[in-house]
């Protein structure tokens, strides 16, 4: 009776807490006592009791009143490792799948089950990206860590990161994968401290099997976060436990963090994800096209659509979805074919944007701000190298970033003649093979500019 009761409120416990958090906290609850007005359930650690106590109490409580059993008090009580569950309610609960990391008391962020290595299309700028994703996916001994993914917004550092964690809750059930933003884990370090966890906190971070940290540049800035963030970060690469982390940009591009955890994250797998190529927009729209053929049959779309919109949409993939998924509803509803016509109009907004020309002097004061000189000393006469040098770097993009002449750089950067812009272009691109510092530099200036 017991266990068909608790059965009947799971049921409706999947309704109102929803699929994810039912997953993650209500399913792995065992029900240990049902009477005298007390449900006793197992939990695997104190810090799962507790969020489930404040979290999901009330909610079990009214459900199992609803299904008959009216209890007074829910308790939350450690369970013996090798204490079984109620038979029955097990076996229903989780037919043929063992422990997997959704059942367990981690709390980290939902996945995006439409983010998978099938749905991810590989190009040269993300190559590297995808097969060291892809290594570490195989869950196997440790090669390198961390890996470290970065690249600009909207190159697909989320997707891989959680294609990662879908492959490996495929292949390795066993494995305690933990995915969160560096925004949760502040969140959840803050909290831990409020409400003086934090035993708990660093109990559950330093247990998992794979640490996934996205955008981990927010931590930058914030000290006792950083802090918190560098030990749990230590004490995992001591136990060989895997990491993974993405940024906007590279470590020690990243302003604000601590030296040791730039080195610490310099230690692993740095991969850059490139800008993307006409070639792999266009893959990407492509895949996408056979997804929403498959939603809405009797969709046209006239030759060149594709063509057209990752030749013109070249800030990011976001965009480029955004800006598919606008036509498509578009023309679903006004029962059209998707020719070219109905794309500039539909897209007039987006297409204008990505419009939007660099202009010279944008790129002066980009390269004055990261070279720390002055605006002025980009048209001023100044031949010191320190001002010289990034001077040239800023023609030198002027020339490869705008479709301006030399003439006319040459006016803007105070008047010079253009051949003085010849020999900046020459200088900066016999450098940059040599020196891969100003290599480093170009690279960054250049994702920043593009944006
Ligand atoms: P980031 O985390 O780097 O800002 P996301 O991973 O959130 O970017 O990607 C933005 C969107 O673009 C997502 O919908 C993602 O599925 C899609 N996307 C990015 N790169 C690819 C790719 N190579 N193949 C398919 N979809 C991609
Ligand atoms: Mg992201």
């Amino acid at each position: 009776m017991t266990n068909e009761t608790w059965a009947q409120a799971r049921q409706e416990l999947i309704k109102r807490v929803g699929k994810n958090n039912y997953v993650t906290w209500i399913e792995p609850l065992k029900l240990a006592l049902l009477a005298d007005g007390v449900a006793r359930f197992e939990v695997p650690t104190i810090f799962f009791g507790d969020w489930v106590q404040r979290n999901y109490a009330d909610h079990i409580r009214s459900q199992l009143a609803s299904a008959g059993a009216a209890v007074d008090r829910v308790e939350f009580a450690l369970g013996s490792p090798a204490a079984e569950a109620p038979a029955p309610a097990k076996a229903q609960a989780r037919p043929a799948r063992s422990r997997s990391a959704a059942d367990d008391d981690l709390p980290g962020a939902p996945l995006d089950s439409r983010f998978t290595f099938d749905s991810f299309v590989v190009g040269k700028s993300n190559e590297l990206a995808h097969a060291a994703s892809r290594r570490v996916a195989e869950g196997g001994p440790v090669t390198f860590n961390p890996l470290f993914l970065y690249g600009g917004v909207g190159l697909g550092k989320t997707h891989l990161m959680h294609a990662i964690a879908h492959e490996l809750q495929a292949r390795r059930p066993e494995l305690r994968v933990l995915y969160l933003s560096a925004e949760q884990f502040m969140y959840r370090f803050v909290q831990a401290l409020r409400e003086r966890q934090i035993m708990d906190f660093k109990e559950m971070f330093r247990s998992v099997d794979v640490l996934m940290v996205d955008d981990v540049q927010f931590v930058a800035g914030k000290d006792s976060t950083q802090e918190e963030f560098f030990h749990t970060f230590n004490a995992l690469v001591d136990q060989n436990k895997q990491i993974v982390i993405s940024a906007d940009r590279a470590p020690g591009e990243i302003k604000d963090l601590e030296e040791r955890i730039k080195s610490r994250l310099q230690c692993g797998l740095v991969v850059d994800l490139h800008p993307t190529d006409y070639e792999l927009r266009l893959g990407i729209l492509q895949q996408k096209v056979e997804f929403y053929r498959s939603q809405y049959r009797g969709l046209v779309i006239a030759d060149g659509v594709l063509e057209f919109l990752a030749h013109r949409i070249t800030t990011n993939v976001r965009v480029l979805e955004g800006a598919l998924t606008r036509l498509f509803a578009f023309a679903s509803l006004v029962g059209r074919e998707i020719t070219l016509e109905l794309t500039q109009d539909c897209l007039a907004d987006i297409l204008r944007s990505s419009d939007r020309k660099l202009t010279i002097e944008e790129i002066q004061r980009k390269v004055a701000e990261h070279y720390n000189i002055r605006l002025s000393d980009m048209i001023g006469p100044k031949r010191l190298r320190s001002i010289a040098r990034p001077r040239q770097v800023a023609m030198y993009l002027s020339k490869q970033l705008t479709p301006r002449s030399l003439p006319e750089i040459g006016r803007r950067f105070g008047g010079r003649d253009h051949t003085t812009i010849i020999h900046g272009v020459r200088k900066i691109e016999e450098l940059m093979a040599i020196d891969s510092q100003l290599a480093d530099d170009l690279q960054l200036l250049r994702r920043l500019l593009q944006g």
